[in-house]
């Protein structure tokens, strides 16, 4: 059989039903969205004489699912082009419509009998290369489908996202005694290259991997608490980014995902693994006491406003997170952590050299340590006794903790840090048991998990061979890590570097604190021009591992020169990075960003500098200058005068203000688009600029992009005069500033940037239309900037977010 999967339906629009509905909406593919019709009208749909036969009663719960979606935040919906890819039905007069799709996925209540059913209704009405799956979070998969024929079952198994679908990285992929590979392969393809997912096999076992061990280890971490008398704000002081994991710590988290259901999974699954001796934290009386206590006063976490914490406000009427005595049922503000192995702890950077200073003898009588030393050690302990239970192999396990929890490492990873050896002496002094097959792994030599050779992972131990199997990252997996492991950088400096990225394609990668643009940075770009001269090299990609694109210019380079009244300097730094960026994209050889994450003021410029953009769907791109009290300098204005305003000049019958006033506002608002595609609509990316869902495919599809470039036989592209409005444009966009700061949304001096910006938007003074080359631009924004750069308001707004990386109102 062979699978491919154009239109996709979701049955269940509730929280994971909606939200699925919505990443695959996200990818570009069209989705069938079906929940139950009513059975009983509502007094508002008496009242305006609806019957149970219209059909905007039949699709009200999934008109409530799309509703929910639509607006939750963080948002579930990548632009406005997905939220219309979406259609609405139910189960009655909608159900025959499967028959047209290629995956059906099942997210109805967690009820076998309910799942049960609608796969018998599914068995009669989807074809026979439709893939079914569902996405329970602790039912038997293979239950789910008893009783339906071979073929069915042949293209059925379990597809666990996490929640919210489109953030979460990890999906757990079950399948079933009688499931066809080829099936699995398929929608594993499609969730990795599409969806953008990180796949982890996982075997049919209760609560799968992911939530098999964090619900038994949350609920240890918790009894712990409850038994050594700890306060909730230490434990989550010391089980957050102390020790590897999100900062929401233990309670925290507790109240974002609401005790009731965090309470009710653990409870679930403490009846599904009697085998399991580690289970007993799950019935812990004093924590069951302290969980029972909440849910019965309905202090279910942040739905209900109070859990662990409680949102109020201090004297001053700032807002504070006070928290829960158990023993008395009050809050009361939070105190002061004060362990003295956390003072000392906190401040290491590495995290094997924190947790490794956990363990130290001085620290034996430290409660803060203890507790550490008991979670760390459970931690380990346990995803190694059940890893053959729930896992085909150990690297699943570390994936599942890490994508589907934002762990820093999974529980090899950590525990290869800590150093095998030397742990399994501390899991013991805990009074755990290690795992017979780590046992193994040490009887034979060997020394950790993963397989290193020069530092870098090669193998990953395999518990049923009992030797190193090879480790290979995916073609598409680029990384420059990898790539420094291959070859020495072709040129480097402390904030940038090239790399041969293959196909003869060279890669700039910035590395300066923040990945910001400095002047190490603008001359790695000038190495990168003079490198493409060379017959050796077809193009280049500019793009990076960090947790970000680029956060912009660093400032601290601009204030200094404002700070010693070096205008003609600050004049030259904007210009040497206009430059740069005119120049690459003028190369007769194709230059490609490959944007991720943020990408904030210069860094958005490069993004709108060059030929082509092959971005992440997860990019967060802005021209933010306007909360330091600047405007874009390195030739983002210029870029939007001719993406936005030029081509709706160049339009029959266009208007060139109306983009001239979307511009404005994009720039003197700061907006920050909240995707790829949103970005495209501001006007970041143009049309011919790529999303790619998934992150890690990100570098291989730049250099992709390049190749194509190249085939479609590229030339450096010819760039046309730019229409200046002059007092046109002006005027109208004055007004328009003028009424936000008479009716107070912007104060002087945002008026007087947003001036600025309107003053190069419009081509400066002119009083009539006219063309102006790019140079006229670009030489407006440097005199913008430095105007702006020489007012003691901008400078005053510089030094805070320096200080204090917030920005500042004045
Ligand atoms: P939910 O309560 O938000 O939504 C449940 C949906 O089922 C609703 O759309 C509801 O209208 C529908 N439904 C109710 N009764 C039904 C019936 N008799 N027949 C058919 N449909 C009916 O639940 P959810 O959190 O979206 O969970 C859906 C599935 O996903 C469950 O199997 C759950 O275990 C699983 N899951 C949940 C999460 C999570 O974090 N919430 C994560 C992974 C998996």
């Amino acid at each position: 059989m062979s699978y491919s999967i154009e239109r996709v339906a979701v049955l269940g629009a509730g929280t994971m039903g909606a939200g699925i509905a919505a990443q695959v909406a996200n990818a570009g593919v069209p989705v069938l969205l079906l929940d139950i019709a009513p059975r009983e009208l509502e007094p508002a749909e008496e009242a305006r004489g609806l019957s149970l036969d219209d059909r905007r009663v039949r699709n009200r719960i999934v008109q409530a699912g799309f509703d929910r979606i639509r607006k939750i935040k963080p948002a579930s919906f990548m632009g406005a082009a997905a939220v219309q890819r979406i259609e609405l039905g139910n189960f009655e007069d909608d159900f025959d419509r499967l028959a047209e799709v290629d995956w059906v996925i099942e997210a109805v209540v967690e009820r076998l009998d309910i799942k049960q059913q609608l796969m018998a209704r599914l068995e009669e009405t989807v074809g026979d290369d439709t893939i079914v799956t569902t996405n329970t979070s602790g039912l038997p998969i293979a239950r789910i489908a008893e009783g339906r024929n071979d073929g069915f079952r042949s293209r059925f198994f379990g597809t666990h996202f996490f929640n919210p679908p489109r953030y979460m990285n990890l999906l757990e992929v079950i399948e079933t005694e009688d499931t066809e590979a080829e099936a699995v392969l398929a929608l594993s393809d499609f969730a990795t290259d599409r969806l953008g997912k990180g796949i982890v096999p996982a075997k049919d076992r209760p609560n799968f991997i992911g939530n098999r061990i964090l619900s038994v280890h949350g609920s240890y971490v918790i009894a712990q608490a409850l038994a050594g008398g700890y306060r909730f704000e230490e434990v989550d002081a010391l089980t957050g980014p102390l020790i590897g994991r999100p900062k929401t710590g233990t309670f925290r988290l507790q109240d974002l995902v609401g005790i009731d259901i965090a309470s009710g999974v653990a409870r679930n699954l403490y009846d599904l693994i009697p085998e399991d001796p580690y289970r007993d934290a799950i019935a812990d009386e004093r924590a069951t006491e302290v969980m029972g206590g909440l849910i019965e006063r309905g202090w279910l976490g942040n739905k209900t406003k109070q859990g662990f914490y409680r949102k109020g406000r201090d004297g001053q009427g700032k807002t504070v997170f006070e928290v829960l005595d158990p023993e008395t049922w009050t809050y009361g503000a939070q105190q002061d952590v004060a362990f003295p192995s956390l003072a000392e702890l906190s401040k290491v950077r590495s995290l094997g050299d924190r947790l490794r200073g956990f363990f130290d003898p001085r620290w034996d009588d430290d409660r803060g340590a203890q507790l550490v030393r008991r979670i760390v050690t459970h931690f380990l302990a346990y995803s190694a006794a059940r890893a053959h239970e729930i896992a085909f192999d150990l690297q699943s396990i570390d994936d599942a903790i890490r994508w589907g929890f934002s762990y820093e490492l999974g529980p090899f990873e950590l525990w290869d840090l800590l150093g095998v050896e030397e742990t399994v002496g501390h899991i013991e002094a805990q009074g755990f048991e290690v795992a017979p097959w780590v046992r193994t792994l040490l009887a034979s030599g060997a020394t950790s998990f993963y397989g290193l050779e020069d530092g870098r992972r090669t193998g990953v131990w395999d518990w049923d061979s009992e030797s190193y199997e090879d480790l290979e990252l995916p073609a598409e997996h680029i990384t420059i890590a990898e790539l420094r492991h291959e070859r020495d950088p072709v040129r480097s400096n402390r904030s940038a570097s090239l790399h041969d990225l293959g196909d003869d394609i060279l890669l700039l990668e910035f590395h300066s604190k923040a990945n910001a643009i400095d002047d190490g940075v603008v001359e790695m770009m000038h190495a990168a021009l003079e490198l493409l001269d060379d017959e050796r090299w077809i193009g280049l990609v500019i793009g990076n591992d960090g947790a970000n694109f680029c956060v912009g210019a660093n400032l601290g380079g601009v204030g200094q020169l404002a700070l010693q009244g070096d205008w003609d300097g600050v004049d030259g730094a904007t210009r040497a990075l206009q430059h740069a960026l005119r120049d690459l994209r003028d190369h007769p050889k194709p230059v490609v960003a490959a944007v991720h994450g943020m990408a904030l003021g210069g860094g958005a410029e490069i993004v709108m500098g060059v030929n082509r953009v092959v971005a992440a769907g997860e990019s967060y791109i802005g021209l933010v200058e306007a909360g330091v009290g600047l405007i874009p300098g390195g030739g983002g204005l210029k870029e939007l005068v001719r993406r936005r305003i030029t081509d709706a000049a160049d339009r029959p019958h266009g208007d060139p203000l109306p983009a001239a006033q979307a511009c404005l506002e994009t720039v003197a608002m700061a907006k920050v688009s909240g995707s790829a595609e949103e970005a495209r609509e501001l006007g970041f990316l143009g049309t011919r600029d790529r999303v790619v869902m998934n992150r890690a495919q990100l570098l291989f599809e730049a250099g992709n992009e390049v190749l194509a470039m190249i085939d479609e036989g590229y030339e450096r592209p010819d760039i046309d005069a730019l229409y200046a409005g002059g007092a046109d444009l002006r005027a109208p966009l004055e007004v328009a500033v003028w009424s936000l700061e008479q009716a107070g949304f912007a104060s002087a001096h945002d008026a007087e940037i947003a001036r600025t910006v309107a003053h190069v938007l419009a081509g400066g003074d002119a009083s009539a239309p006219s063309r102006r080359p790019e140079e006229h631009f670009l030489r407006l924004e440097r005199e913008g900037f430095v105007k702006l750069l020489r007012t003691e308001k901008t400078q005053a707004r510089m030094r805070h977010m320096l200080e204090t990386g917030k920005p500042l109102r004045n």
